[in-house]
C-alpha cells in the first residue's frame, strides 16, 4: 500500500465515528413519548401533534378548515396512555386468534376497534408501530399484498382488543363482503373503525367503497393518514386539505379530526395511542 492509500484510509477510518453517529440519529425512532419530551419543542410538536404542525404551514383562511383541536390531550394524557399500551405483570397484550368468518371470532367483553384499509396502505406496520412497547406482540405483516385473509385479533390487557382486518383492493370485493362487511355490521362491541388512508396518493376507489360501507352501517370511523414520511410537506398539505374537505362535505360518521401517522419516525403514533385509549374508556381526558 502506498502512503497516500494508507493516509486516506486512515482518513476514512477517522470519519467512521461520525459518520454511524449521523446513520443512529437518522435511524432511530421515537417510540417512548419519555423520549419524544426530551427533544427540543419544535421537533417534540411535529412528532406529537403532526397536523398541528402542518396547520402552522397553512395561510390563515385555509387554516380554518383543517380540525386540528376536536381530539387535544394535554403532553400529560398522552404520557399516561402510554402505560396501557405497555407490557407489565399486570397488563397483558397478547395475539388472541385469527378468524375468517364472524363466528369464529373470539367473544370477548371488552371494547374492540378495528382497522381497515387497502392492501399495502401500512396497516401492519401501523399496527406494529402502536404496539412496539410490547415486543413480544406478533403482528404478521405479508410479504404479498392482499395475503392476510384473516382477521387477527389482539388484545390489550383488560382494556380493550385490537382487530387487523383484511387488506382489501385485492380479490375484493368476495373476500371484503363475506368478511369485513359482516364483521362491521354485526360485531356488537366494536367501539370505532379506524379507515386507513395513504396520504401519498389519497382516497383512492376501493377506500370510497370502504367510506361508503362505514356510512351505510353508521360506523362512527376515523381516517388515519398513513406514510406521512414519504411525501413533501407541500403535497402532504395539499392531500390533507383534499381529504379534510371530503371529510366535511361527504362524511356523517367520520370523526372530523384526521389523524396522519408515520410508522418509520413514530409521527402521530403517540396520539393515536392517546386516542384510542380514550375512545375505549381507558383514559379521561379534558381532550375530547
Ligand atoms: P399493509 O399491507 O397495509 O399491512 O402494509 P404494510 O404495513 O405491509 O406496508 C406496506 C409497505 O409500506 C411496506 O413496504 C412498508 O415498509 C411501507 N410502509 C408502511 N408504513 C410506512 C410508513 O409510515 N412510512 C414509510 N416510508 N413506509 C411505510
Amino acid at each position: 500500500m502506498t502512503a497516500r492509500a494508507l493516509r486516506l484510509a486512515t482518513g476514512k477510518l477517522l470519519e467512521l465515528p461520525a459518520a454511524l453517529g449521523r446513520l443512529n440519529r437518522a435511524c432511530r425512532t421515537f417510540q417512548t413519548f419519555a423520549e419524544v419530551l426530551r427533544l427540543p419543542t419544535r421537533q417534540m410538536m411535529k412528532l406529537a401533534f403532526p397536523l398541528q404542525e402542518l396547520q402552522r404551514q397553512l395561510t390563515p383562511d385555509s387554516r380554518l378548515h383543517l380540525h386540528v383541536k376536536t381530539f387535544d390531550p394535554s403532553l400529560e394524557d398522552i404520557s399516561k396512555a402510554e402505560s396501557v399500551f405497555t407490557t407489565t405483570g399486570r397488563n397483558r397484550i397478547e395475539y388472541l386468534s385469527s378468524a375468517v368468518r364472524l363466528d369464529h371470532a373470539p367473544d370477548l367483553p371488552h371494547p374492540e376497534v378495528c382497522f381497515i384499509g387497502r392492501s399495502n396502505v401500512g396497516k401492519s406496520s401501523l399496527i406494529k408501530a402502536l404496539f412496539s412497547l410490547a415486543p413480544e406482540v406478533e403482528v404478521r405483516v405479508s410479504k404479498k399484498p392482499g395475503h392476510t385473509k384473516k382477521m387477527n385479533f389482539f388484545k390489550v390487557g383488560k382494556y380493550f382488543t385490537v382487530v387487523d382486518m383484511p387488506g382489501y383492493g385485492y380479490r375484493a370485493p368476495e373476500d371484503f363482503v363475506d368478511m369485513v362487511e359482516t364483521y362491521l355490521k354485526e360485531r356488537r362491541n366494536l367501539m370505532r373503525t379506524f379507515l386507513l388512508v395513504d396520504s401519498v396518493v389519497g382516497i383512492q376507489k376501493t377506500d370510497s367503497i370502504a367510506i361508503g360501507m362505514c356510512e351505510e352501517f353508521a360506523l362512527p370511523y376515523v381516517m388515519v393518514l398513513t406514510k406521512i414520511d414519504k411525501s413533501s410537506r407541500g403535497h402532504l398539505l395539499k392531500q390533507v386539505l383534499q381529504i379534510q374537505k371530503f371529510v366535511d362535505s361527504e362524511t356523517q360518521g367520520c370523526f372530523p379530526q384526521l389523524f396522519p401517522v408515520s410508522s418509520v419516525t413514530y409521527s402521530g403514533i403517540h396520539l393515536l395511542r392517546c386516542f384510542i385509549a380514550n375512545i375505549t374508556g381507558n383514559l379521561k381526558t379534558d381532550g375530547l
